[in-house]
């Protein structure tokens, strides 16, 4: 006799493992299936983000600032102290641990919350059947009421620059580094090529990144992206603008990089390129000829607001389908799911999700920019405080970037926080909060801030809004 769930999910990222916990919360039967296996071979959960992803990276810079803060940050502090060195192998080796613990930590909340964990390959059939072919080879259909597909993304490859997993790596093998390379090139200057770009460049690599765009960080607001590229460069990160790769040859250790900028073909010369153009979403095998699910012309899982697909009682959410790229944004999705598979009323807030650059400083925003907002006719105040103004950062002695409050001139509601500086991710969420319930920049100046927080400076960009900053001169006068 087959299995039967109420609920099957295929993949198990931070889109997939917390819908399963969260239908499991539920009361409903759930099963995850889940294939990718760690070095040893071992099962493990949490998709891109805990393997390979946002908490790899994260370790890695984390250890690389403190390399960085170490070899630079300390004297200043009247610290003194001669001859710092790295132990790559010792940083990597952390991060494996750290991964392993919140894999097998993934693992033990499926067994807390009664998720089925299969491992193996999903596919879905027509009729809501999921194929099961497991290592062995062997293959079980399973029956479900539900079936939610996560199956993620996986890094974009471009014929100018094949991944040969040893001279030229995607981000995956950007975190597996045994040395800092000499010359280390970075093709695509988004937040995957900066982040791996900047633990590179402090650990002690001369850095050069190829953006095929002339603008520098599309999405952020222009005043964010002017500020970021002027700090990353001033760190070292040789960031080209307008240069496209076209072609790249491998001879032994080093590869030369062939592209075009407005002077025309250039080439030069790495011991590691990192490619970093983007993720396209996994669909390989997931959906049988007949499953009925629909692919848009991205290559995307097709689905509505909710993310249910073109097949009642199928979902797809995370990088599998439209949206930014992000974790919690899968994340949120799974819950969505899970509670409208319940017959709960759920929905998720698009506007709202929060994007955060793990750079020094860090670069985050909720919200619209200056400049979409202007390009839609928004009338807007608009209220900044940098950090060098902050008690703070300057005690931290981190006193880059600022804090930008974006309200509707009509309403003072606050449409866009921006922040580029200490603390930026968590800064920006205080101000996801108040706009998920409408703050206008008048109330959150009204509340009462500790001091000394780096959070005063979105207290006092928000007053800045109306011309009521107290701690720098304010542009606009009440
Ligand atoms: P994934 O995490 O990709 O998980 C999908 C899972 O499904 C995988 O484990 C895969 O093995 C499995 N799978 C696929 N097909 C099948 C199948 N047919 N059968 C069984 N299993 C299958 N996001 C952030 O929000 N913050 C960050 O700081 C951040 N940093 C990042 C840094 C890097 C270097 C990278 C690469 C990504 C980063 N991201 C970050 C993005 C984030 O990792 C993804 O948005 C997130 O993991 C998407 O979650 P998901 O559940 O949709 O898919
Ligand atoms: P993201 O999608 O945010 O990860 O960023 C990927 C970046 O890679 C984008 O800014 C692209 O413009 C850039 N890119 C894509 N292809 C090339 C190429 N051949 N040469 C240089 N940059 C590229």
């Amino acid at each position: 006799m087959s299995q039967k769930f109420d609920v099957v999910v295929i993949g198990a990222g931070p889109g997939g493992y917390v819908a399963a916990i969260k239908a499991a919360q539920l009361g409903l039967t759930t099963a995850c299936i889940e294939k990718y296996t760690d070095k040893e071979g071992k099962l493990a959960l949490g998709g891109t983000c805990l393997n390979v992803g946002c908490i790899p990276s994260k370790a890695l810079l984390d250890s690389s600032w403190k390399f960085h803060e170490a070899q630079d940050g300390f004297a200043i502090h009247g610290i003194n102290h001669a001859g710092v060195t790295m132990d790559v192998a010792a940083m990597v080796g952390r991060k494996a641990n750290i991964v392993k613990g919140l894999t097998s930590g993934v693992a033990t909340l499926f067994k807390a919350n009664g998720v089925t964990s299969l491992q193996g390959h999903g596919k879905l059939l027509a009729g809501k059947k999921v194929e099961l072919t497991k290592p062995d080879g062997s293959v079980e259909v399973i029956e479900a009421e539900h079936v939610i597909l996560a199956s993620g993304s996986r890094p974009i490859d471009i014929p100018p620059a094949p991944v040969d997993n040893n001279v030229i790596v995607d981000s995956t093998g950007a975190l597996e580094f045994q040395a800092v390379p000499k010359r280390l090139g970075v093709i695509g200057a988004g937040v995957i090529g900066l982040e791996l770009g900047s633990v590179w460049s402090r650990l002690g690599a001369q850095v050069t990144v190829l953006e095929a765009l002339d603008t520098f960080l599309m999405a952020a607001d222009t005043a964010v992206s002017k500020e970021a590229l002027k700090t990353l460069t001033k760190q070292g990160l040789d960031i080209k603008l307008g240069a496209r790769v076209t072609g790249s040859k491998v001879n032994g250790e080093e590869v030369v990089v062939t592209y075009t900028d407005a002077n025309g073909e250039q080439t030069i010369t790495f011991d590691k390129l990192i490619v970093a153009v983007g993720r396209r979403p996994v669909t390989t095998d997931l959906l049988a000829a007949d499953s009925g699910v629909t692919i848009d012309e991205r290559g995307f899982i097709f689905v509505d607001d909710q993310c249910a697909t073109s097949v009642p009682g199928v979902y797809a959410i995370g990088d599998v389908v439209r949206g930014m790229m992000l974790a919690h944004k899968a994340s949120e999705e799974g819950i969505m799911v899970a509670e409208r598979i319940k017959g709960h009323k759920a929905q998720m807030n698009y506007d709202l999700i929060p994007s955060v650059i793990y750079t020094h400083p860090e670069i985050a925003w909720v919200g619209k920019t200056e400049q979409a907002l202007k390009a839609e006719g928004v009338e807007v105040n608009v209220g900044t405080f940098p950090f060098a103004a902050s008690g703070r950062a300057m005690a931290a002695n981190d006193t880059g970037g600022f804090v930008k409050v974006i309200a509707d001139a009509k309403t003072d509601r606050v449409l866009g926080v921006h922040v580029i500086g200490p603390g930026a991710a968590e800064l920006v969420q205080q101000g996801a909060i108040g706009m998920e319930f409408g703050t206008s920049a008048e109330d959150i100046g009204m509340m009462v801030f500790s001091h000394p927080t780096l959070s005063e400076a979105l207290h006092e960009a928000a007053l800045a809004v109306n011309g009521q900053a107290i701690h720098i001169a304010n542009r606009k006068k009440r």
